[in-house]
């Protein structure tokens, strides 16, 4: 199996390197020889033109990792292959794990905890969690093992994000989609961000991005964890975040215009006119559409653009399932 010689100094640096290309083999442990390490590679034909030799070797494999890797490994060993099919996913915030337990697993409570401490052993508190209610979005939320605590700090794209689950809306699963839109960010950009919750979206664009950002939310227990993230982040953020208590639809008509405006619509809202009449040349709009309903989305924003004079180019793109067939998407759109 193939592996990348290195110095030892360059090891670390090179490791890293590897798992950002996506060719680092973590199945298998790296090896010293001498002055030099083995670090083990999953496609010899991607690795970069580093000048370090690609050889042909054994390494070891990591035991601990091949048994704990996920959930599913270490239960699989308890639960029948009908059982199995039950099994949710489940989201890590912070020191809490959150799962779904469906009635047909209800007699393997103990064994789902189990196993997910096995697989994150950090973990204070699993939770169980309900469906989102009313405009704020929060969730119901059963403690079902450790701690009686939803609070926890959360790290994400290099910002920390102190939450409550029991008072605010968080979705660890859009790190992702806030990343995209941080590096879509120029530095010197004024950018307005509804709907801003505890200010994941925020945070992690001025830690990235010089940018002025404009935050806006309603939820009083949201606006003061969004404070306290500013404070916690303090010394990471390159760009500025001011934060507004109040509803988007009376704060927002009296803001001037922005260069980009991102719109985290809470579901059941429709702010498309207001977030659009606000920017200058990006728009970055979140709905919940039926997959057979995006051009329909699409015409709808087309429409919008038409309405208040601007011209417009519009992709769509699916961030997510929301449920079978309906998806959480983001509207791109740019201004000219
Ligand atoms: N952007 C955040 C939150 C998205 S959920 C994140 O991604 O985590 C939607 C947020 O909009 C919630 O925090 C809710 O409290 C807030 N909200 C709902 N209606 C609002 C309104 N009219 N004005 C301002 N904020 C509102």
């Amino acid at each position: 199996m193939p592996a990348l010689r290195v110095p030892r100094e360059k090891a670390e640096m090179t490791k890293r390197l590897l798992k950002r290309l996506g060719i680092y083999d973590g199945k298998r442990r790296p090896v010293r020889e001498g002055d030099h390490v083995l670090l083990p590679l999953l496609d010899p034909d991607k690795a970069p033109e580093l000048g370090f030799d690609v050889l042909d070797v054994e390494l070891p494999m990591r035991p601990e990792r091949q048994i704990y890797r996920n959930l599913e490994s270490v239960l699989r060993e308890k639960l029948s292959p009908e059982e199995m099919k039950y099994v949710r996913r489940y989201d890590i915030i912070g020191d809490i794990a959150v799962t779904r337990i469906p009635p047909e697993l209800k007699h393997r409570r103990g064994e789902i905890i189990e196993a997910l401490l096995k697989v994150h052993p950090f973990l204070k508190v699993v939770a169980v969690k309900g469906f989102h209610r009313g405009a704020f979005r929060i969730r119901d939320y059963s403690i079902i093992w450790g701690e009686r605590r939803l609070t926890t700090v959360h790290r994400e794209n290099g910002v920390q994000i102190k939450v409550d689950l029991s008072k605010v809306f968080f979705n660890p699963r859009m790190k992702g989609e806030r990343y995209r839109l941080a590096r879509l960010v120029r530095d010197g950009e004024r950018v307005l961000l509804m709907f801003a919750g505890v200010l994941p979206y925020a945070l992690v664009i001025a830690r990235h991005r010089k940018a002025e950002i404009t935050a806006v939310e309603l939820n009083e227990d949201a606006v003061k964890l969004g404070l306290e993230n500013i404070e916690l982040n303090r010394g990471k953020l390159r760009g500025r975040v001011r934060l507004i208590h109040g509803d988007v639809f009376e704060v927002v008509p009296g803001l001037p215009a922005f260069d980009r405006v991102i719109s985290p619509t809470p579901k059941g809202v429709d702010a498309l006119s207001i977030a659009l009449g606000k920017a200058k040349n990006w728009l970055h709009y979140y709905d919940f559409v039926h997959e057979d309903e995006i051009g329909g989305f699409e015409s709808r924003i087309l429409e919008e653009c038409r309405k208040q004079g601007k011209e417009c180019r519009v992709k769509v793109k699916k961030v997510s399932e929301y449920k079978p067939r309906v998806f959480k998407v983001c509207a791109d759109v740019e201004l000219s």
